[in-house]
């Protein structure tokens, strides 16, 4: 027989594998599925036969039916402002992306949900390269595991107190892992992350925005990045399909549902999207549902086309939102000399020909 990989698992099919594969008296199932999941999830578990509270037989059963491998680190980059950035080599080969920013008061875990992406925003280094696959849940929660056993940040979450899912890909072209990986990081017994520690950023794929306020509900960032269909357009090609009146209606309908502001992203690009009338445009969209913006300085990398706005327009561009009495932010770059911050993620994983 072959051996399953734990991280497959949610806590449900752990159980039923526990009953029927291993023979465990169904009165105990639920027991040991608990206590193995906090000795990964918790403890950071490595060999099953480190669980002295087991009988030893089940240790042995366990270790020769189910496996806890993980995805391997094939490369880790420190920036000069702490950010860390680790190329993960996935089970398939395949390579992701997943950065840790540490700041004063929390440290966030940027994680990736694909492999490359199909959206080829303009200004996104990601969207030079084509969408490879789609992560499976286990790979999402592994990105994690991964960064906590680098950290060392077992038990409670003392380091990584965040975790956004900013990286490669877009969420929501993936949502039923995604929406799984979440539960898992959620997992009272496990990971335990609180709703309102997990972000997930999508471009707007407007139809699952309802979906993920009812099951997801998490804090929700939108990277709107400009005010009208026109400029949007120009900048990601998503607009074709889903216009700004939509993800606005969206919105208003996730910010009612998980009672939370939603996130506005917003890469300031010069010449493009930057003019006081760009900001203006922008107050009357963010009128319309609880929100606030989060401006982003535009990372740049090899080949693109763009230049970032300077820091100056930046704030009176983020003045002009806060006259008309909104929030507004800007997003300190983290990691550029690693290629690390917004959109400068890209591996060289392709998806393979068969011929
Ligand atoms: N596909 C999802 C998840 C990716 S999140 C989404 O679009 O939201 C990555 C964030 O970084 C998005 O807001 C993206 O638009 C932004 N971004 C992409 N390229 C960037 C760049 N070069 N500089 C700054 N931010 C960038």
């Amino acid at each position: 027989m072959s051996l399953k990989n734990f991280f497959d698992f949610n806590l449900q099919t752990l159980k039923q594998f526990l009953t029927t594969d291993l023979n465990i008296e169904e009165k105990k199932t639920s027991m040991r599925a608990k206590q193995l999941w906090q000795a990964v999830y918790k403890k950071g578990l490595s060999e099953f036969n480190h669980l002295t509270n087991l009988p030893i037989e089940l240790r042995g059963e366990l270790s020769s039916n189910i496996s806890l491998e993980k995805p391997k680190i094939a490369n880790t980059q420190k920036s000069s402002d702490g950010t860390i950035k680790w190329l993960i080599q996935l089970l398939d080969g395949n390579k992701v992306e997943c950065v840790f920013i540490p700041e004063k008061t929390r440290g966030t875990l940027c994680i990736s949900s694909q492999v490359g992406c199909t959206l080829n925003c303009r200004f996104c280094h990601t969207g030079t390269q084509r969408l490879v696959k789609n992560l499976n849940f286990s790979e999402i929660v592994n990105q994690v595991m991964i960064a906590k056993e680098q950290l060392n940040d077992w038990q409670e979450q003392k380091i990584i107190t965040n975790i956004v899912l900013m990286g490669m890909g877009e969420p929501f072209y993936n949502y039923d892992n995604v929406k799984m990986a979440v539960e898992i990081l959620k997992d009272k017994d496990g990971l335990n992350y609180g709703s309102k520690k997990i972000t997930v950023s999508t471009a707007g794929i407007a139809d699952k925005i309802p979906q993920a306020a009812r099951e997801i509900r998490t804090y929700l960032a939108l990277s709107l990045h400009a005010p009208t269909d026109e400029i949007r357009e120009l900048i990601m090609p998503i607009n074709k399909k889903f216009k700004i009146k939509d993800l606005i209606e969206q919105c208003k309908y996730y910010a009612k549902t998980v009672n939370e502001k939603i996130t506005l992203e917003y890469v300031m690009l010069r010449g493009i999207n930057d003019s006081k009338e760009c900001a203006k445009q922008l107050t009357k969209i963010m009128a319309q549902f609880p929100c606030k913006v989060n401006l982003i300085e535009f990372n740049p990398w090899p080949g693109v086309n763009y230049m970032p706005t300077e820091r100056k327009e930046m704030e009176s561009f983020s003045k002009i939102i806060q006259d008309a009495g909104y929030v507004s932010t800007i997003r300190r770059s983290r990691g550029q000399d690693i290629l690390g911050a917004c959109g400068q993620l890209r591996t060289e994983s392709q998806k393979r020909k068969f011929n």
